[in-house]
């Protein structure tokens, strides 16, 4: 069922609860509630997520069932897919098993309903874009490893990342994903001179995991507890930097991608956080600590940092 139509019976569901025609349940407010923690956890009253306008969940998905999240993240999925114009559908993967927990044998975390696995959008060896089925694992410059000639589309996942930073349905945490690629995606956004403000955020959000697979061959989202469901249980873990100031910056940044004025939000506007970790990870130093800023994204860095030598820690 597609998940649009699902979030109108929800809107009913809620309109009745508000008008006093339904009990409230044990710990539920009539909608979602992400309980625990990512890696221990649950989820009561999730929405199930199978299709809808501009995103598509390949067969393999489909058929293992992980399918269910918040409210807050289906709305993201949903916002992603109408937002995210083009001549394909983002590919989505696994959500959270019915119920969440620990969905053996895939995943770790996915238990609360608040992580999702997307699919790069990719190009095949002729340069045409088409939806992935299968998880292809890519080399550092984005191109398939077995030598199909299928690459990463990296303007067309810099969009997508752009909209998750920003998104209004639900704040992002992380969007886990290797690191070369996260350079790439962040290059090219300084090169089409997407806002610094933009970009910084994005630097904040885009991580590779320190303690699981790198993801060379999908990204993984994770949003943050809403605030009615931490009253009920929901617990964020990690890093809260994406928390701070996040109205004002995505406020800032939508102003500067309407107006092209980029120059307008200057590094007193930033909360230190937001310099975030412009890094990158070595194979003796896998989770980067304490590097300085690449050449290319010097300009950006000195909008950032006023110029100074920026030492980052990355977690
Ligand atoms: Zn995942």
């Amino acid at each position: 069922m597609p998940c649009a139509y699902l979030q109108g019976v929800r809107s009913l569901a809620v309109l009745a609860l508000l008008a006093g025609c339904t009990q409230l349940g044990v710990v539920s407010d009539g909608t979602s509630v992400s309980v625990g923690r990512s890696n221990k956890g649950k989820i009561v009253d999730g929405v199930r997520c199978d299709r809808g306008e501009g995103f598509v969940v390949p067969k393999k998905w489909r058929e293992r069932g992980n399918r269910y999240g918040t409210d807050e993240l289906v709305d993201l999925i949903v916002g992603l897919g109408r937002r995210l114009h083009g001549p394909t559908r983002l590919a989505v993967a696994d959500l959270s098993m019915r119920g969440g927990g620990l969905a053996r044998p895939w995943h770790r975390s996915h238990q609360s309903g608040r992580d999702v696995d997307l699919l790069y959008y990719v190009r095949d060896a002729q340069g045409k874009p088409f939806e992935p089925e299968e998880m292809y694992v890519f080399d550092a410059a984005g191109v398939e490893k077995t030598g199909t000639g299928i690459t990463i589309d990296f303007p067309r996942t810099w969009k997508l990342v752009r909209e998750l930073v920003t998104a209004p349905e639900a704040a992002v945490q992380r969007v886990f994903m290797y690191e070369p690629f996260a350079v790439k995606l962040l290059e090219h956004a300084v090169a089409i001179g997407e806002p610094e403000l933009l970009v910084a955020r994005a630097r904040k959000a885009l991580k590779q995991p320190g303690d699981s697979a790198k993801h060379d061959d999908h990204i993984h989202v994770r949003v943050f507890c809403s605030a009615t469901d931490q009253t009920l249980g929901c617990e964020d873990g990690g890093p809260m930097d994406m928390m701070i100031g996040r109205d004002e910056e995505i406020a800032a940044i939508t102003h500067a991608l309407a107006t092209k004025a980029t120059t307008a939000v200057t590094a007193t506007a930033l909360p230190s956080a937001a310099i975030g970790a412009l890094c990158t990870p070595t194979p003796a130093q896998p989770v980067c600590v304490r590097h300085t800023v690449p050449p290319h994204l010097t300009r950006l860095a000195a909008l950032l940092g006023g110029g100074r030598r920026i030492d980052l820690r990355w977690l």
